[in-house]
This record gives structure tokens, sequence and C-alpha cells, in this order.
């Protein structure tokens, strides 16, 4: 099979996300369209013997890269035991181990898991769970929720009001019961003499006048802890979310931490919010959970949430469900994931690693034309100063013709690799995306 060939055959039948189809029109050739027909490791192989390193994990889920051997051998000794069973009246071993674990993992704190498949479910999930909560505790006037400014939260109907991304959002406006908006702390943000915590501290200041005039109809909040990737990798200090979790006990308001892009391990701590000491509320799980295998998402919270709907009555029951909640492959992909992170120590390996991307894209520093290099754990961002509308699209293809996937946001080229990347391999997608960068600015 040739890559032509499957090329045409995706383009007439298959509707490609976040995608405008006509871009990938063969005439125009703006954007390429890539059959892949193998991956191994960090590498994606198309079928003409070209190779791609994978420096977003795919969309930010495949944790270990492409083709692990433990993910692999799990996955075959579950299709022999169980594919598949239905959630409800029904439970299976991989089910109960992954909640099992992953409350352990959050010292007790989140006991309870709900499961979906993917991340946008999740939101969902968290914001009907925080809504019924309150209403079963006579506390009907909580009908609203509060998100940062830059916020992705995923793209369903509900999940896209606390989702705060012109792009994605406005042509559904009529469609949208909006959340309210409170500043990012985005630490680029910061006015001069100004560090990241202090950022932070304002951005708190504007939660805490936000909530005090609004609290009696505010369910949640939902954040994206350190990180807001999906708007374009905004870091900021771990301070906000001490203070906004002060604050939300103070103003009694749920605090969802929406880890879906930055858990397992991703940050440099297994969850995000740790880096806080704090406990979320609600915690949001999908993307690299399942190890990038299977799809599947978790809302993980707590008794105090969970004895809310513990009743005689079915009505205050969570009474939501999808077919394939709980489904035992990708509850096995997602338990041979954190077998790997345990028999590895991943967060400690990858401490070094995250030290040598740093040093492998220092160079880049000096770059006249970009601005707020930054890292955190295994995400690297940089944005770049040009006004080409088309830079993103110059810079991915420009990256592709140098053998690295990578897929800027806007003007903002980021760095998400599986952890499996080596340092030979971190050095290549380091000086091929500086080489891809110059090619993709006018000179
Ligand atoms: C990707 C993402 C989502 C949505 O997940 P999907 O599986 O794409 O629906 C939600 N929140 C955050 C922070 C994300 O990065």
């Amino acid at each position: 099979m040739a890559n032509s060939d499957l090329l045409q055959r995706s383009l007439a039948a298959v509707w490609h996300p976040c995608t405008q189809m006509k871009q990938h029109a063969a005439a125009s050739e703006a954007l390429p369209l890539i059959p892949i027909a193998r991956g191994k490791g960090v590498w994606l192989y198309d079928f003409d013997g070209r190779r791609y390193l994978d420096g977003i994990s795919s969309w930010w889920v495949n944790l270990f890269g492409h083709g692990h051997p433990r993910i692999n051998a799990a996955l075959r000794e579950q299709l022999d035991e169980l594919e598949h069973v239905i959630l409800a009246g029904f439970t299976h071993r991989p089910v109960v181990e992954l909640s099992e674990r992953l409350a352990g993992l959050t010292g007790g704190a989140l006991g309870h898991c709900f499961y979906a498949s993917d991340g946008a479910s999740a939101t969902e999930i968290a914001l009907k769970m925080s809504f019924h909560s309150w209403h079963n505790r006579g506390r009907r006037g909580k009908d609203t929720f509060l998100c940062l400014a830059g916020s992705y939260h995923g793209e369903t109907v509900g999940a896209l009001a606390v989702t705060d991304v012109p792009l994605f959002k406005d042509a559904y406006a009529p469609l949208i019961r909006p959340a309210q908006t409170v500043p990012t702390p985005d630490a680029r943000l910061a006015m001069d003499g100004e560090a990241p915590v202090d950022v932070a501290r304002r951005a708190a200041a504007a939660l805490a006048s936000h909530l005090e005039a609004h609290h009696e109809r505010i369910a949640a909040l939902i954040v994206e802890p350190l990180i807001q990737c999906a708007s374009g990798m905004a870091m900021y200090d771990p301070e906000y979310l001490r203070l906004a979790r002060e604050l939300c006990d103070h103003y009694e308001v749920h605090l969802i931490c929406d880890e879906i892009a930055v858990g397992c391990g991703r940050t440099g701590t297994f969850f995000a919010h740790e880096q806080a000491g704090i406990r979320p509320d609600f915690l949001c799980l999908s993307k690299g959970i399942s190890g990038g295998y299977l799809p599947l998402s978790i809302v993980m919270t707590t008794d105090a949430v969970y004895d809310c709907f513990y009743d005689d009555s079915t009505s205050r029951g969570f009474l939501h469900s999808h077919s394939y909640t709980g489904n035992a492959l990708a509850c096995r992909a997602a338990l041979a994931t954190l077998d790997i992170f345990a028999d590895d120590q991943v967060l400690v390996a990858n401490r070094v690693l995250a030290e040598h991307l740093a040093t492998c894209l220092s160079p880049l520093a000096g770059h006249p034309r970009v601005r707020h290099l930054r890292q955190r754990g295994m995400i690297a961002a940089f944005d770049v100063h040009t006004d080409d509308p088309q830079f993103s699209q110059r810079f991915y293809r420009q990256a592709l013709a140098h053998e690295v996937l990578l897929r800027p946001i806007g003007n903002t080229v980021y760095f998400m690799p599986p952890y499996v990347i080596d340092n030979e391999e971190c050095t290549f997608l380091a000086t091929r995306a500086m080489a891809a960068l110059d090619a993709a600015l006018p000179t």
C-alpha cells in the first residue's frame, strides 16, 4: 500500500477532527494528510518509509509512546478474559483495581471513581455531579459555574460553556449557557518586576471578589491545574491553586481540577494539583491514563459528594451513563500504564529527562523571534513573535519535513513528548524544531 491511496480514500470518507477539510484538498497542498502504517516508541512510520518523531504524544495521550510491549501484553491477556461488560449491575476486576489504585494515589481523598470514555464527558460529569449534589443538599440556587479566561475543558455543548476559546465556541454561542469567567493566573501577564507568584496572587484576588459577589449562584470553579494547555500552554504558579482552594472552601464552591492533559506525571508530580498541596472536590482524568491505547475518562470525587447522592430515592442518585462506561480493556490499559509508573519509577526518571529537554531547548532563549520559553515537567513551550497568520501551518509543515510531529497552537510551539524519549531523540526533536522554526519564518 502507498500513502497516496489511503490519503485519497481518507479525504473522501473520513471527516477529520479540528480541521477545515478544504485545507487538505490535494490541489492546495497547504496541509498534508499523512497515512500512518505503524508506530514504535516515539516514532510513527508512513507507508512510503518516512518517519516522524511524535513530539506531542499524539494529542497528549501516548504517555509511553507507541506499541509499548507491557501495555500490549496486558491487553492481549485481558482480551482472553473479558473485553467488556455492562457496568450497571455488574463489575469486573480491572475497573475495581483501577478505582482502588487511583484512590490510593490521592491518599484516599477521592475515593469514588465514575467512568466515561472521553475528556469532554468527564467535564460534563463533574459539572452535573457538582450541580446535582448541591441540589440534593437543598442548595437550588447554585446553578452556574466559574472558569478561567483561556480555559479549555472540551467541546461538547456543556463543556463548551466552561471553555474560553472563541474559535471553538463562537459558532455555537446560541446553544451555550455561558459560565462566568475570572482572570487567568498566566505567568506571561507579569508586569514589570512581578514574579509568577505575584500574577497568581493578583488573579486570586480577582477570584475572591468575584466569589464574594456571586458565590450563592456558583456550584463549582473548574481549572486546569498549573498549565492551561489547549489555549496555548499558559503556565502559572501553584500558589493560585492553593488560594483558589481556600476561597472555594470559604464560599462553599466546589473545586474541579481538570487534569485530563496535565495529570499522569506531565507536570512532574503524578497529579498536577499535588504541587499546591491541595485536593480538589472533583478530579477529571483522561488522555494519558490509558497510555493512549483506548478511550477512557474518569471523574474522581470525595465521600462528601458521594454521600449527597446516597439515598432511598432513585432520582437523588447520579443516573448518568455511557455505553462503554468502565470498559474492561481500557481499564486494563490504564492499569498497565500505572504499573509502568511504579516499576520504572517514571516520575524520578522524568526529572532527569525534563532537565535534558530544557538543555536541548535552551538555545531558543536567544532566538530573536522567541518569547516566553517555558517548561514544567514534560511540557515545554515558547511563543513566536510574528504577525504571519499562517505561521502555525507553516511551522507544522516544516516540522514534518524535518521528521518531527509538532502542532503549534496559534503562535505557541510546544513539546509534549512521550516519556520513553531518550536523550538522543530529545536532541533530535529540539534541533529539528529549531530548523523548522527558521524555515517557517520569513527571512
Ligand atoms: C483534551 C482536553 C479535554 C477534552 O478531552 P477530549 O477527550 O478531547 O474530549 C478536556 N480538558 C482538557 C484540559 C483537555 O486538555
